[in-house]
């Protein structure tokens, strides 16, 4: 039985924390291509992937078979209890935009161990939720080397302090578009292999967000400071009932807390990012989220013993897709999400598709409010961006 997300009140804020590290993924099946398999950072995923003694089988035509069950619920399951290690194809060399996070997406995977009942991926993946990690990250993170100086229309927070847009800035790079990078790093070593190479790089650097909280193997890497790491978090009550398999929100700011630590406090030093996302203009939302702004303010008041807190925070409100949520209601059926579009206006893009946002009034109180409450808490730690 699912509880409302309309029937939360802040009697129902916990007194508290709960603390629960994500448990890590260990997928029922894994299928390496024989191309991946030919890569040396194939082999080293081969490697970890049997000392953790996990079912290993070997495609030999590249392909992936047998993701499909008797009705969607079946093939989500099985797809999710599957990792597929391949080589990116040929157009993931051709890096797209990605405002406002970043001025390039670099997808070390696409697919995502955990459940969220809003889930982004929903309806922008083809076929089947199958996690598909990519083992010629190497040539992917050497070919990302050309897009540095460039900067695509990103008109946001990327600006230069003179106020023009690119030339003198590090061009930025984002991997999580498609995946939680940390939810599978256990198994892969790729964004450790990103954050390595960001970290010779001068004018590169790498941007990421996770909802899990294993962030011990990051602390000493050499990451010079060219990566931001990032947490995405929520109203307690919105994380216990819709992020399924996701570490919990205290895990999470723990986790956030210890990259940003500084190294010789036993931290890993590096600049952070908190994303509230999506934010939900559930019943009495102030509470929830005022009770979220003040704990972040607790977890993360170090700043005084150990120096300034490299932190900046993006604002991102809730929608879905007409498409996005015949997916989700298929994966999910009993969700207590609001996908009511009758709550929402309709939003066009360029490109003609419809995504459905909070109304204008709700849009301009809620913005406000974050904006006011956050700042108060954190003057040093800039907004980039509300969407
Ligand atoms: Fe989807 Fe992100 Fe949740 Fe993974 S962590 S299930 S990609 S919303």
């Amino acid at each position: 039985m699912t509880t409302e997300l309309s029937q939360i009140s802040p009697v129902e804020l916990p007194s508290q924390p709960l603390i629960k590290s994500a448990r890590l993924w260990m997928p029922k099946r894994v299928v390496f291509t024989a191309d991946a398999l030919n890569e040396p950072f194939g082999q080293a995923i081969y490697e970890r992937i049997s000392a953790l003694n996990l079912p290993i089988e070997i495609a030999k035509n590249n392909r992936i078979t047998g993701l499909r069950g008797a009705d969607e619920r079946e093939t989500y399951r099985i797809a999710k209890n599957t990792l597929a290690v391949v080589n990116a194809p040929p157009g993931a060399f051709r890096l797209q935009p990605i405002p406002p996070s970043a001025d390039w997406q670099m997808n070390l995977a696409e697919g995502c161990p955990a459940h969220c009942q809003y889930c982004y991926l929903a309806g922008s993946l083809s076929g089947p939720p199958v996690v598909r990690t990519y083992a010629n990250l190497p040539k992917l993170l050497d070919h990302t080397k050309t897009y540095e100086g460039t900067y695509p229309p990103n008109r946001t927070w990327q600006k230069q302090a003179d106020g023009s847009t690119g030339g003198l800035r590090p061009t930025t790079f984002e991997v999580s578009c498609y995946t939680d990078v940390l939810g599978i790093e256990h198994l892969t070593g790729s964004l450790a292999e990103c954050i390595r190479h960001f970290g010779t790089r001068t004018t590169g650097q790498l941007r990421f967000v996770t909802k899990y909280d294993q962030v011990d193997s990051l602390l000493n890497l050499p990451h010079n400071g060219q990566t931001r790491a990032r947490v995405s978090i929520n109203a307690d009550s919105i994380v216990r009932r819709l992020e399924g398999g996701t570490a919990s929100l205290e895990s999470r700011l723990q986790g956030i807390r210890k990259m940003a630590l500084p190294k010789e406090m036993g931290g890993g030093g590096y600049p952070i990012g908190l994303v509230i996302a999506p934010i939900m203009a559930i019943p009495d939302w102030r509470d929830h989220y005022t009770a979220l702004l003040d704990r972040i303010a607790e977890v993360l008041d170090f700043s005084q013993s150990a120096g300034t807190l490299d932190m900046n925070a993006e604002f991102i409100s809730h929608r879905f897709t007409p498409g996005s949520r015949d997916v989700l209601l298929q994966w999910y059926p009993n969700t207590s999400l609001d996908m009511d579009e009758t709550n929402r206006v309709e939003k066009r893009n360029k490109f003609g598709g419809t995504k459905y946002v909070y109304r204008p009034e709700e849009m301009k109180e809620m913005k406000a409010f974050f904006y006011a409450e956050w700042t108060k808490r954190f003057p040093n730690a800039p907004v980039l961006y509300w969407t």
